[in-house]
């Protein structure tokens, strides 16, 4: 539906706003960048919540994984000769902010554990869909190298998530139930 164009309501760019898809795929890994150590900083206070073993192996192994994503981020940000910079990824925040507050809300055992699948889910879709816009942009732009590293990590992504799911299946939400 067409709606009526008004000034009211168009948000003002900041200085120093992207104008080109570059800048703006830069600004993603600069946000990416934060997200992931907020995310080495944050997992393992989900492993340690997490009672099941195999939940806390599959957390655990992300962590793992996940310094490793921090390091292709930087290698990304050298591929583009620019120095690592982090920039708050208030999305990130926000679900870890969730995560803790549904930490809070369920008393350890199963369903804790669903409730941790469920938050850790919900960042790996976010991870997932940052990663592959960033890579289309990259492949779009002709950053071979941005697109290698960038394609190494959501595929990692999408085999948390695909695992985590399973996970969730098998054992903790037939036992949360
Ligand atoms: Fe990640
Ligand atoms: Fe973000
Ligand atoms: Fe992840």
């Amino acid at each position: 539906m067409a709606t009526k164009t008004t000034s009211k309501g168009k948000i003002q760019p900041k200085k120093g706003a992207a104008d080109q898809l570059k800048d703006f795929m830069i600004d993603g890994i600069k946000d990416l960048y934060w997200a992931e150590k907020a995310l080495v900083k944050n997992l393992p206070k989900m492993a340690k919540n997490a009672t099941s073993p195999h939940l806390k192996t599959a957390v655990n192994d992300h962590l793992n994984e996940t310094k490793v994503q921090v390091k292709r981020l930087e290698d990304a940000f050298k591929a583009l000769k620019l120095k690592p910079q982090a920039v708050k990824c208030e999305a990130m925040n926000g679900l870890l902010k969730e995560a803790k507050e549904i930490m809070e809300e369920t008393e350890p055992g199963a369903v804790r554990d669903a409730a941790i699948i469920a938050a850790a889910q919900k960042v790996e879709h976010y991870e997932i869909a940052s990663y592959g816009t960033m890579a289309t942009y990259a492949k779009l732009l002709g950053e071979k190298e941005v697109l290698k590293l960038l394609l190494e990590t959501l595929k990692e992504e999408k085999t948390c998530d695909k695992d985590l799911t399973k996970l969730a299946k098998s054992e903790i939400n037939v036992k949360a139930k």
